[in-house]
């Protein structure tokens, strides 16, 4: 059942074949009193299948899911496909437009407005989360939303679900990341209050992964032939593609509250690690020189579990609760 929602698409989501257009977000402004700011959206209908939601540019600062789409869209027809795709490449525009992560208009994180609300006019991004939970994800059968690290983050290019032992579509999850076949897939536990893409397609009954595929603010040929790899094994996956070339083995982790490492306090890290290391419990993460005291020795800021350093805080200025690294450990069991 469709809830009415303040964003509304023109376009024909279900006719056969291949269709570009704009899901207009309603947003009045000085400049634009009855405005609705544009987010590019694309169809391709083939024969029967599945259908498929493909995001990228949730977060405005995370370039490989535009490029990854793009690139996609341009290319595929729907004589190719079984079944049809979704894309929205530039899911939060106007954070992608501003080199952001979360949008200059309301300031608001779309991977935090999954609530259910249709939001206001001038809270375009709280509308576009709920056009695509109550209009968009109850089409689809399953999805990838393209992130990676953004600003102030850089991972090992990975992919992730969101599952916990309870999920029945976890046992499909972890078939789907196999085939995604990113370097490393982690899992992250569902937790309360989660207002995440991942916990929307969760409440659709969508199968859906998430990536984290590199980040620092920028995209390199590799975080880019992971991501296009990955999109393209988990279309060959569903069915909805064919002819596409096996993907490589990935290393399944878990990750856990304990992985994370904060800032105790405002300064100049100095990191002793970087993504891609395996380190031990105890072990110096790196250290934090106090800008206002310089003759104070730097305090050692260390890991409280051992695992693979999964991702790390690229900018070294660093105030308190700042993330610094986190880690994964190989799944259990
Ligand atoms: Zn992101």
């Amino acid at each position: 059942m469709t809830r009415s929602t303040r964003a509304s698409c023109p376009l024909d989501l279900d006719a056969p074949g291949k269709r570009l257009g704009y899901i207009r977000v309603p947003y009045s402004s000085d400049r634009s009193a009855y405005g609705w700011i544009g987010v590019p959206i694309a169809v391709i209908r083939g024969g029967d299948g599945p259908t498929v939601y493909l995001g990228g540019g949730n977060h405005g600062d995370e370039y490989e899911g535009p490029i990854t789409l793009l690139h996609l869209l341009q290319e595929l027809e729907p004589e190719r496909i079984r079944g049809r795709l979704i894309l929205l490449p530039m899911t939060n525009l106007p954070a992608v437009l501003a080199y952001r992560r979360c949008s200059p208009i309301d300031g608001a994180n779309l991977n935090r407005m999954f609530v259910g609300d249709p939001g206001l006019d001038h809270e375009p991004t709280k509308a576009i989360a709920h056009f695509v939970e109550e209009v968009l994800f109850p089409l689809c059968d399953a999805g990838v939303d393209l992130h990676s690290g953004g600003r102030t983050l850089d991972y090992v290019p990975s992919a992730l679900a969101r599952t916990g032992p309870d999920d029945p579509l976890r046992a499909r999850k972890l078939e789907a990341l196999r085939a995604f076949g990113a370097p490393v897939s982690y899992l992250v536990p569902p937790v309360g209050n989660d207002n995440g893409i991942l916990a929307a397609a969760d409440r659709k009954g969508i199968l859906a992964l998430g990536t984290e595929l590199g980040g620092a603010g920028t995209v390199t040929p590799t975080t880019l032939a992971v991501a296009r790899r990955g999109v393209l094994g988990f279309l060959a996956h569903l069915g909805v593609l064919e002819g596409v070339p096996a993907s490589g083995p990935t290393r399944l982790v878990e990750v856990r509250v304990e992985h994370y490492v904060w800032a105790p306090r405002a300064g100049l890290f100095e990191p002793a690690a970087m993504p891609g290391d395996e380190v031990e419990a105890g072990a110096v993460a790196g250290r934090l020189f106090d800008l206002d005291e310089p003759e104070r020795p730097p305090l050692p800021v260390r890991f409280e579990a051992s695992g693979l350093v999964l991702c790390r805080r690229p900018i070294p200025l660093v105030e308190r609760g700042d993330c610094l690294f986190h880690l994964g450990a190989d799944l259990r069991g």
